[in-house]
């Protein structure tokens, strides 16, 4: 049997109504603030889907295009006017920066409660502390809205996160721990990785290699969460997992594009709207 697909559009769907009432329920319109840095095509198509949503929900975003040739006290001098702009409830700076800027430094110059990406290093310690008023990586966000949408409970469930990056896959596997879940976390480093992950009831991989995860990685009936996406030759987008291989041994499957990708979005706009309350 095929696996149940794992919609990140249906579920972005049904929670968006519950965010346009939150919104609603607040005196003023919150505002999102983008810096972009350069005009990276992927990271425009990434501002646009962000200020599409935002429309839909009754955000209003500040957006700023640098040339790529601004220099870091420039960005910094930027970032701070933003901390300290009262209409501002939230400051993204769209990754990745250009080699020659700091991109640690610029993040820790965000103020923390302006943090809507969960970055700095000051919200990503209240997490690993256990603090709920931590604000959370929107992708981390949106994984655990994926799964709580289709009633996937962590607790007691085996769970691989495959990546540990700051920004995806160590925040997910803290999440998941904190839900009740077993983590193990594989990294490049890991000596046999289809070993570890086919013991896991639930597979969540962050990584960015196209087909890294194939049958062999999975055990019959494990729910796949797929973050990974890469742009292909052919300019089609790709995640980690063989979706093709995988539909048939899995229970469940997010697919790329049209699993995390949205949710990612929703977790973002989550944290906006916290950070307005
Ligand atoms: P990253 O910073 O490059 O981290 C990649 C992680 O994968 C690292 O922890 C690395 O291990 C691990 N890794 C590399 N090769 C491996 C291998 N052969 N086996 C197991 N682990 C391996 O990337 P990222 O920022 O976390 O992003 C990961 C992917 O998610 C990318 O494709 C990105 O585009 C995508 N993404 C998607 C969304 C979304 O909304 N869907 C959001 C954010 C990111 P080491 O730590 O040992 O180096």
């Amino acid at each position: 049997m095929s696996a149940t697909i794992l919609s990140g559009l249906v579920a972005r769907a049904a929670r968006v109504s519950r965010l346009v009432e939150k919104v609603k329920k607040l005196s003023y319109i919150p505002q999102l603030a983008i810096i972009q840095i350069g005009d990276r095509s992927d990271s425009t198509a990434y501002i646009k889907a962000k200020m599409a949503f935002a429309k839909k929900i009754g955000v209003d975003i500040k957006y700023t295009n640098f040339k790529e040739t601004i220099s870091q006290p420039e960005v910094l001098a930027a970032v701070k006017n933003l901390n300290v702009d009262h209409s501002i409830q939230g400051i993204i700076i769209q990754l990745p920066l250009p080699a020659d800027i700091d991109r640690a430094t610029i993040i820790e110059a965000i103020d923390p409660t302006k943090d809507v990406d969960g970055l700095t290093s000051t919200n990503y310690d209240k997490l690993l502390s256990g603090d709920t008023f931590a604000i959370v990586p929107a992708t981390a966000r949106g994984v655990k809205e994926l799964l709580a949408y289709y009633l996937i409970s962590l607790k007691g469930k085996r769970v691989a996160v495959v990546g540990r990056s700051r920004l995806v896959g160590a925040p997910i596997a803290v999440l998941c721990r904190n839900d009740g879940a077993e983590v193990m976390v594989c990294h490049s480093k890991t000596v046999n990785l289809a070993d570890e992950t086919k013991k896991a009831d639930i597979v969540i991989v962050a990584v960015g290699k196209p087909g890294l995860i194939g049958a062999d990685h999975i055990k019959k009936g494990a729910i796949v969460i797929d973050i990974g996406i890469s742009k292909m030759p052919d300019a089609s987008l790709k995640g980690d997992v063989d979706f093709e291989a995988v539909k048939d041994i899995a229970s469940a499957i997010s697919p790329v594009p049209g699993g995390v990708g949205p949710m990612t979005v929703l977790g973002l706009f989550e944290n906006i709207i916290d950070a307005s309350l």
